[in-house]
């Protein structure tokens, strides 16, 4: 028996979706400037048309992948957006390094996408998806309230 479509959500969940959803205004979305630090390994840096300026690093872009896969496993982890893997306790620590993508490439106007170095490639990143989890600390208080105005 199937119980697709149907869809319990917490109110910090629903809240979430609801300022997930709220509108952005087209500038909010649209970037005036767009760098991909590749050779400094830092991450990406857009100052959109509204002024307002967002940085991420590569390893948080690694870990908020938009592609269904990474969905999915986060969802199943119980993780957030660019929210990295717990280290499991049973394992000897491993170097890893930290995440970069070999290149980035823009798809049509609005997003852009990473060939990340252990050869996934799925992620879209829209300007939307990006601008909507903008990591500074404006943006991230902004996102905190949302989810704590039920409680
Ligand atoms: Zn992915
Ligand atoms: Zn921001």
């Amino acid at each position: 028996m199937s119980h697709e479509g149907i869809r319990y959500i917490s109110k910090e969940e629903q809240a979430r979706d609801e300022h997930e959803s709220r509108p952005l205004p087209r500038i909010a979305m649209t970037p005036a400037k767009v760098r991909v630090l590749l050779t400094e390994g830092k991450g990406l840096e857009i100052e959109w048309q509204d002024g307002h300026q967002s940085a991420w690093s590569f390893a948080w872009l690694r870990d908020a992948c938009p592609c269904a896969t990474c969905v999915e496993e986060r969802k199943n982890e119980g993780r957030k957006i660019g929210q990295p893997k717990a280290k499991s306790a049973d394992l000897l620590p491993m170097y890893q390094p930290p995440a970069k993508p070999a290149g980035a490439q823009p798809v049509g106007r609005y997003a852009l996408q990473f060939n990340w170095l252990d050869g996934h490639a799925s992620g879209i990143y829209s300007w939307e998806f990006l601008r909507r989890n903008c990591t500074c600390a404006e943006c991230s208080f902004a996102t905190a309230e949302a989810g704590s105005l039920l409680h």
